[in-house]
Protein backbone atom coordinates (compact mmCIF):
# COMPACT_ATOMS: atom_id res chain seq x y z
CA UNK A 1 0.00 0.00 0.00
CA UNK A 2 1.08 3.84 -0.86
CA UNK A 3 1.14 6.64 1.72
CA UNK A 4 -0.08 9.89 -0.52
CA UNK A 5 0.62 13.45 1.09
CA UNK A 6 -2.35 15.34 0.33
CA UNK A 7 -3.34 18.78 1.56
CA UNK A 8 -6.74 19.21 2.83
CA UNK A 9 -8.81 22.82 2.97
CA UNK A 10 -8.82 23.04 6.94
CA UNK A 11 -11.18 25.72 6.95
CA UNK A 12 -12.59 27.93 4.44
CA UNK A 13 -10.86 31.52 3.46
CA UNK A 14 -11.72 34.28 4.60
CA UNK A 15 -9.96 37.11 2.66
CA UNK A 16 -6.58 36.47 1.19
CA UNK A 17 -5.54 32.62 2.07
CA UNK A 18 -3.29 32.11 5.18
CA UNK A 19 -1.21 28.77 5.98
CA UNK A 20 -3.42 28.03 8.72
CA UNK A 21 -6.38 27.37 5.89
CA UNK A 22 -4.27 24.76 4.74
CA UNK A 23 -2.95 21.10 6.24
CA UNK A 24 -0.31 18.52 5.08
CA UNK A 25 -1.59 14.84 6.04
CA UNK A 26 -0.79 11.26 5.32
CA UNK A 27 -3.55 9.05 3.74
CA UNK A 28 -3.11 5.10 3.33
CA UNK A 29 -4.11 4.76 -0.59
CA UNK A 30 -5.87 1.14 -0.88
CA UNK A 31 -4.93 -1.45 -3.54
CA UNK A 32 -6.24 -1.16 -6.75
CA UNK A 33 -9.24 -2.99 -7.64
CA UNK A 34 -9.86 -4.02 -11.30
CA UNK A 35 -10.39 -1.12 -13.44
CA UNK A 36 -8.52 1.12 -11.24
CA UNK A 37 -4.79 2.61 -11.46
CA UNK A 38 -2.41 3.57 -9.10
CA UNK A 39 -1.11 7.13 -10.14
CA UNK A 40 2.23 9.11 -9.19
CA UNK A 41 1.61 13.31 -9.45
CA UNK A 42 4.73 14.40 -11.33
CA UNK A 43 3.34 18.63 -11.43
CA UNK A 44 0.74 19.87 -9.78
CA UNK A 45 -1.32 23.14 -10.92
CA UNK A 46 -2.24 26.13 -8.47
CA UNK A 47 -4.89 28.09 -10.08
CA UNK A 48 -6.59 31.19 -9.19
CA UNK A 49 -10.35 29.23 -9.65
CA UNK A 50 -9.54 27.43 -6.87
CA UNK A 51 -10.02 30.11 -4.47
CA UNK A 52 -13.95 30.65 -5.18
CA UNK A 53 -14.70 27.18 -6.22
CA UNK A 54 -13.16 26.89 -2.61
CA UNK A 55 -16.39 28.25 -1.56
CA UNK A 56 -18.52 26.34 -4.03
CA UNK A 57 -17.38 23.11 -4.37
CA UNK A 58 -15.21 21.75 -0.83
CA UNK A 59 -16.21 20.90 2.44
CA UNK A 60 -13.48 21.81 5.19
CA UNK A 61 -11.26 19.00 5.55
CA UNK A 62 -11.57 18.03 2.30
CA UNK A 63 -8.66 17.53 0.11
CA UNK A 64 -7.89 20.68 -2.26
CA UNK A 65 -9.05 20.76 -5.61
CA UNK A 66 -6.73 20.89 -8.18
CA UNK A 67 -5.62 18.99 -11.49
CA UNK A 68 -1.93 17.11 -11.82
CA UNK A 69 0.18 15.38 -14.97
CA UNK A 70 0.54 11.86 -13.24
CA UNK A 71 2.19 8.80 -14.31
CA UNK A 72 0.44 5.42 -13.84
CA UNK A 73 2.16 2.91 -11.68
CA UNK A 74 0.18 0.23 -11.55
CA UNK A 75 -2.96 -0.67 -13.00
CA UNK A 76 -5.73 -2.53 -13.61
CA UNK A 77 -6.97 -0.92 -16.48
CA UNK A 78 -6.27 -1.28 -20.12
CA UNK A 79 -7.15 1.78 -20.75
CA UNK A 80 -4.48 3.35 -18.64
CA UNK A 81 -1.17 1.14 -18.74
CA UNK A 82 1.57 1.98 -16.48
CA UNK A 83 3.96 3.85 -17.77
CA UNK A 84 1.41 6.35 -19.22
CA UNK A 85 0.74 9.75 -18.34
CA UNK A 86 -2.48 11.50 -18.06
CA UNK A 87 -3.63 14.82 -16.27
CA UNK A 88 -6.19 14.22 -13.30
CA UNK A 89 -8.41 16.25 -11.65
CA UNK A 90 -6.83 14.35 -8.58
CA UNK A 91 -6.65 17.03 -5.67
CA UNK A 92 -3.81 18.00 -3.90
CA UNK A 93 -2.42 14.48 -3.79
CA UNK A 94 0.75 12.75 -4.36
CA UNK A 95 -0.95 9.87 -5.00
CA UNK A 96 -4.16 8.72 -6.25
CA UNK A 97 -6.13 5.56 -6.63
CA UNK A 98 -8.49 6.24 -9.49
CA UNK A 99 -11.32 4.39 -11.31
CA UNK A 100 -10.64 6.21 -14.24
CA UNK A 101 -12.77 9.35 -13.98
CA UNK A 102 -11.64 12.47 -14.71
CA UNK A 103 -8.34 10.92 -16.48
CA UNK A 104 -7.11 11.93 -19.61
CA UNK A 105 -4.36 10.54 -21.36
CA UNK A 106 -1.87 13.40 -22.69
CA UNK A 107 -1.97 13.63 -26.35
CA UNK A 108 -0.24 10.26 -27.91
CA UNK A 109 2.59 11.99 -30.16
CA UNK A 110 3.48 14.31 -27.31
CA UNK A 111 6.90 15.23 -27.99
CA UNK A 112 9.65 13.92 -26.05
CA UNK A 113 11.28 18.03 -26.35
CA UNK A 114 7.85 19.63 -25.17
CA UNK A 115 7.89 19.19 -21.20
CA UNK A 116 4.67 17.53 -19.54
CA UNK A 117 4.11 20.31 -17.23
CA UNK A 118 2.65 22.01 -20.35
CA UNK A 119 -0.46 19.70 -20.06
CA UNK A 120 -1.21 22.05 -17.14
CA UNK A 121 -0.87 25.20 -19.09
CA UNK A 122 -0.40 26.34 -22.84
CA UNK A 123 -1.14 22.90 -23.83
CA UNK A 124 -4.14 22.32 -21.50
CA UNK A 125 -6.53 23.89 -19.45
CA UNK A 126 -5.10 27.48 -19.36
CA UNK A 127 -4.55 26.84 -23.01
CA UNK A 128 -7.92 26.43 -24.26
CA UNK A 129 -9.00 29.37 -22.20
CA UNK A 130 -7.52 31.50 -24.27
CA UNK A 131 -8.08 29.92 -27.57
CA UNK A 132 -11.89 29.54 -26.76
CA UNK A 133 -11.84 32.73 -25.34
CA UNK A 134 -11.04 34.40 -28.54
CA UNK A 135 -12.13 32.31 -31.34
CA UNK A 136 -15.59 30.96 -29.76
CA UNK A 137 -16.70 34.45 -27.49
CA UNK A 138 -15.04 37.01 -28.94
CA UNK A 139 -14.62 36.02 -33.21
CA UNK A 140 -11.51 37.80 -32.89
CA UNK A 141 -10.58 39.17 -36.41
CA UNK A 142 -6.97 39.96 -37.93
CA UNK A 143 -7.01 43.77 -37.39
CA UNK A 144 -8.92 43.88 -34.30
CA UNK A 145 -7.26 45.70 -31.36
CA UNK A 146 -7.45 43.28 -28.58
CA UNK A 147 -6.81 44.55 -24.33
CA UNK A 148 -5.85 41.65 -22.18
CA UNK A 149 -5.27 41.78 -18.56
CA UNK A 150 -3.51 39.58 -16.07
CA UNK A 151 -1.59 39.61 -19.48
CA UNK A 152 1.98 38.30 -18.30
CA UNK A 153 -0.20 35.19 -16.31
CA UNK A 154 -0.88 31.67 -17.94
CA UNK A 155 -3.97 32.46 -19.87
CA UNK A 156 -3.42 35.89 -20.60
CA UNK A 157 0.02 35.22 -21.81
CA UNK A 158 -1.15 32.69 -24.33
CA UNK A 159 -4.37 34.76 -25.44
CA UNK A 160 -1.79 37.41 -26.38
CA UNK A 161 0.08 34.98 -28.87
CA UNK A 162 -2.51 33.83 -30.20
CA UNK A 163 -4.03 37.07 -30.84
CA UNK A 164 -0.44 37.87 -32.41
CA UNK A 165 -0.86 34.54 -34.99
CA UNK A 166 -4.23 35.98 -35.67
CA UNK A 167 -3.01 39.73 -37.31
CA UNK A 168 -4.06 41.92 -34.44
CA UNK A 169 -2.96 44.94 -32.33
CA UNK A 170 -2.43 43.93 -28.80
CA UNK A 171 -2.36 46.13 -25.45
CA UNK A 172 -1.50 44.27 -21.99
CA UNK A 173 -1.97 45.10 -19.07
CA UNK A 174 0.28 43.27 -15.68
CA UNK A 175 1.42 43.96 -12.37
CA UNK A 176 5.35 44.46 -12.84
CA UNK A 177 7.89 46.04 -15.12
CA UNK A 178 9.64 42.78 -15.42
CA UNK A 179 6.34 41.34 -16.52
CA UNK A 180 5.51 44.69 -18.99
CA UNK A 181 9.46 43.27 -20.14
CA UNK A 182 8.26 39.67 -21.05
CA UNK A 183 4.78 41.37 -22.61
CA UNK A 184 7.08 43.03 -25.18
CA UNK A 185 9.37 40.10 -25.85
CA UNK A 186 6.20 38.44 -26.72
CA UNK A 187 5.27 41.12 -29.40
CA UNK A 188 2.71 42.82 -27.32
CA UNK A 189 2.03 46.18 -28.96
CA UNK A 190 1.70 48.01 -26.04
CA UNK A 191 2.05 47.60 -22.71
CA UNK A 192 1.77 48.94 -19.21
CA UNK A 193 1.95 48.46 -15.25
CA UNK A 194 -1.14 49.04 -13.96
CA UNK A 195 0.06 49.48 -10.76
CA UNK A 196 2.37 52.09 -11.25
CA UNK A 197 0.92 53.83 -13.68
CA UNK A 198 -0.52 57.25 -12.76
CA UNK A 199 -4.22 56.87 -14.71
CA UNK A 200 -5.21 53.68 -15.45
CA UNK A 201 -7.83 55.54 -18.08
CA UNK A 202 -4.61 57.49 -19.87
CA UNK A 203 -2.79 54.43 -20.02
CA UNK A 204 -5.60 52.53 -21.89
CA UNK A 205 -6.25 55.53 -23.90
CA UNK A 206 -3.01 56.59 -24.85
CA UNK A 207 -2.17 52.37 -25.44
CA UNK A 208 -5.03 52.97 -28.18
CA UNK A 209 -6.12 55.72 -28.72
CA UNK A 210 -9.22 54.86 -31.19
CA UNK A 211 -10.42 52.59 -28.24
CA UNK A 212 -10.97 48.29 -28.73
CA UNK A 213 -12.68 46.51 -30.74
CA UNK A 214 -12.15 43.00 -27.82
CA UNK A 215 -11.34 42.75 -24.33
CA UNK A 216 -10.02 39.65 -22.98
CA UNK A 217 -11.35 40.17 -19.28
CA UNK A 218 -9.25 38.21 -16.66
CA UNK A 219 -9.42 41.05 -13.68
CA UNK A 220 -12.53 42.56 -12.80
CA UNK A 221 -13.50 45.47 -10.65
CA UNK A 222 -12.15 48.69 -10.95
CA UNK A 223 -10.64 47.25 -13.94
CA UNK A 224 -13.02 46.53 -15.78
CA UNK A 225 -15.02 49.78 -14.64
CA UNK A 226 -12.25 51.23 -16.35
CA UNK A 227 -11.51 49.90 -19.46
CA UNK A 228 -15.23 49.21 -20.21
CA UNK A 229 -15.75 53.16 -21.61
CA UNK A 230 -12.79 52.62 -23.37
CA UNK A 231 -14.41 50.27 -26.00
CA UNK A 232 -15.35 50.88 -29.61
CA UNK A 233 -18.76 50.74 -30.57
CA UNK A 234 -20.08 47.73 -30.91
CA UNK A 235 -16.86 45.91 -29.09
CA UNK A 236 -16.78 42.52 -27.78
CA UNK A 237 -15.75 41.59 -23.92
CA UNK A 238 -14.99 38.05 -23.39
CA UNK A 239 -15.54 37.52 -19.35
CA UNK A 240 -13.21 34.79 -18.35
CA UNK A 241 -12.13 36.32 -14.94
CA UNK A 242 -12.04 38.47 -12.18
CA UNK A 243 -9.63 37.61 -10.03
CA UNK A 244 -9.10 40.88 -8.14
CA UNK A 245 -12.48 39.98 -6.38
CA UNK A 246 -11.63 36.35 -5.12
CA UNK A 247 -10.23 37.40 -2.26
CA UNK A 248 -12.61 40.11 -1.13
CA UNK A 249 -14.95 39.45 1.92
CA UNK A 250 -17.23 42.59 1.30
CA UNK A 251 -18.42 42.43 -2.63
CA UNK A 252 -17.34 45.84 -4.33
CA UNK A 253 -19.95 47.92 -5.91
CA UNK A 254 -20.43 50.03 -8.83
CA UNK A 255 -19.89 51.44 -10.80
CA UNK A 256 -22.20 49.84 -12.89
CA UNK A 257 -21.42 49.76 -16.91
CA UNK A 258 -25.20 49.88 -18.30
CA UNK A 259 -25.16 53.34 -20.08
CA UNK A 260 -21.92 52.47 -21.81
CA UNK A 261 -22.95 49.16 -22.61
CA UNK A 262 -25.90 50.78 -24.23
CA UNK A 263 -24.75 53.71 -25.56
CA UNK A 264 -21.90 51.84 -27.15
CA UNK A 265 -24.17 48.72 -27.88
CA UNK A 266 -21.38 46.47 -26.30
CA UNK A 267 -21.62 42.95 -25.53
CA UNK A 268 -19.93 40.96 -22.89
CA UNK A 269 -20.26 37.23 -22.40
CA UNK A 270 -19.15 34.89 -19.38
CA UNK A 271 -17.46 31.26 -20.28
CA UNK A 272 -16.38 28.13 -18.87
CA UNK A 273 -13.64 26.65 -20.63
CA UNK A 274 -15.69 23.17 -20.18
CA UNK A 275 -17.93 24.57 -22.53
CA UNK A 276 -15.77 23.43 -25.48
CA UNK A 277 -14.66 20.27 -23.94
CA UNK A 278 -15.76 18.42 -27.06
CA UNK A 279 -12.90 20.62 -29.02
CA UNK A 280 -10.22 19.65 -26.63
CA UNK A 281 -8.28 17.62 -29.11
CA UNK A 282 -8.33 18.91 -31.77
CA UNK A 283 -7.53 22.35 -29.78
CA UNK A 284 -4.82 20.82 -28.35
CA UNK A 285 -3.26 19.77 -31.05
CA UNK A 286 -3.26 23.27 -32.98
CA UNK A 287 -1.15 24.93 -29.67
CA UNK A 288 0.81 22.08 -29.76
CA UNK A 289 1.39 22.77 -33.68
CA UNK A 290 2.10 26.72 -32.56
CA UNK A 291 4.63 25.24 -29.77
CA UNK A 292 6.65 23.46 -32.41
CA UNK A 293 6.60 26.13 -35.10
CA UNK A 294 7.97 28.34 -32.11
CA UNK A 295 5.20 30.58 -32.59
CA UNK A 296 3.97 29.76 -28.67
CA UNK A 297 6.02 30.64 -25.53
CA UNK A 298 5.58 28.59 -22.76
CA UNK A 299 6.85 30.50 -19.71
CA UNK A 300 6.34 28.55 -16.43
CA UNK A 301 7.09 29.67 -13.21
CA UNK A 302 7.95 25.96 -10.94
CA UNK A 303 7.78 25.77 -7.58
CA UNK A 304 9.54 22.35 -5.82
CA UNK A 305 8.22 20.07 -3.82
CA UNK A 306 4.74 18.82 -2.92
CA UNK A 307 5.22 20.66 0.83
CA UNK A 308 4.85 23.91 -0.88
CA UNK A 309 2.14 24.08 -2.45
CA UNK A 310 0.27 26.40 -0.71
CA UNK A 311 3.18 28.96 -1.03
CA UNK A 312 2.67 28.55 -4.62
CA UNK A 313 -1.23 29.17 -4.79
CA UNK A 314 -0.44 32.27 -2.46
CA UNK A 315 2.32 33.14 -4.59
CA UNK A 316 0.32 32.71 -7.83
CA UNK A 317 -2.79 34.60 -6.06
CA UNK A 318 0.03 38.00 -5.87
CA UNK A 319 1.41 37.70 -8.76
CA UNK A 320 4.72 36.35 -8.47
CA UNK A 321 4.05 34.49 -11.37
CA UNK A 322 5.39 35.02 -15.19
CA UNK A 323 3.45 32.47 -17.56
CA UNK A 324 2.01 29.34 -16.01
CA UNK A 325 2.65 28.70 -11.37
CA UNK A 326 2.79 25.12 -11.07
CA UNK A 327 4.87 23.17 -8.68
CA UNK A 328 6.99 20.27 -9.39
CA UNK A 329 6.96 17.01 -7.21
CA UNK A 330 10.08 15.66 -6.14
CA UNK A 331 9.52 11.76 -5.78
CA UNK A 332 12.96 11.40 -3.94
CA UNK A 333 11.48 14.17 -1.35
CA UNK A 334 8.34 12.44 -0.85
P1 LIG B 1 -2.39 33.80 -13.89
O1 LIG B 1 -1.29 32.93 -14.35
O2 LIG B 1 -2.73 35.01 -14.71
O3 LIG B 1 -2.08 34.20 -12.40
C1 LIG B 1 -2.87 35.09 -11.71
C2 LIG B 1 -2.43 36.56 -12.00
O4 LIG B 1 -3.49 37.42 -11.64
C3 LIG B 1 -1.27 37.01 -11.13
O5 LIG B 1 -0.03 36.63 -11.66
C4 LIG B 1 -1.45 38.52 -11.15
O6 LIG B 1 -0.76 39.08 -12.26
C5 LIG B 1 -2.96 38.70 -11.41
N1 LIG B 1 -3.61 39.31 -10.24
C6 LIG B 1 -3.65 38.86 -8.98
N2 LIG B 1 -4.33 39.72 -8.20
C7 LIG B 1 -4.72 40.73 -8.99
C8 LIG B 1 -5.45 41.96 -8.76
N3 LIG B 1 -5.92 42.27 -7.56
N4 LIG B 1 -5.64 42.77 -9.82
C9 LIG B 1 -5.16 42.46 -11.03
N5 LIG B 1 -4.47 41.34 -11.31
C10 LIG B 1 -4.25 40.49 -10.29
O7 LIG B 1 -3.73 32.94 -13.73
P2 LIG B 1 -4.52 32.22 -14.91
O8 LIG B 1 -3.94 32.61 -16.19
O9 LIG B 1 -4.67 30.81 -14.58
O10 LIG B 1 -5.98 32.88 -14.78
C11 LIG B 1 -6.22 34.20 -15.27
C12 LIG B 1 -7.71 34.51 -15.12
O11 LIG B 1 -8.45 33.62 -15.94
C13 LIG B 1 -8.24 34.34 -13.71
O12 LIG B 1 -9.19 35.35 -13.45
C14 LIG B 1 -8.93 33.00 -13.76
O13 LIG B 1 -9.94 32.87 -12.79
C15 LIG B 1 -9.47 33.01 -15.17
N6 LIG B 1 -9.75 31.69 -15.73
C16 LIG B 1 -11.01 31.47 -16.22
C17 LIG B 1 -11.32 30.28 -16.82
C18 LIG B 1 -12.68 30.10 -17.38
O14 LIG B 1 -13.02 28.99 -17.82
N7 LIG B 1 -13.50 31.14 -17.43
C19 LIG B 1 -10.34 29.18 -16.90
C20 LIG B 1 -9.02 29.55 -16.41
C21 LIG B 1 -8.76 30.75 -15.84
P3 LIG B 1 -0.33 40.64 -12.30
O15 LIG B 1 1.03 40.70 -11.70
O16 LIG B 1 -0.35 40.96 -13.74
O17 LIG B 1 -1.34 41.39 -11.49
Amino acid sequence: MVQSKTWVLARHFEGFPEDSNFELKLEQQPEPKDGEVLLEALFLSVDPYMRPFSRLRMKEGGVMIGTQVAKVIQSNNSAFPIGCHVVGRCGWRTHTVSDGTGLTRLLSDWPQEVPMSLALGAIGMPGLTALYGLEEVLGLQAGDTLLVNAAAGAVGSTVGQIAKIKGCRLVGSTGSDAKVAFLKELGFDEAFNYITVSSLEEALKSASPDGYHCFFENVGGPFCSVAIPQMKEFGRIALCGGISTYNETIPQTGPYPHLTMIFKQLKMEGFLVGRWEHKNQEALRRLMAWKREGKLQCREHVTQGFENMPAAFMGMLQGENIGKAIVRVSIEAI
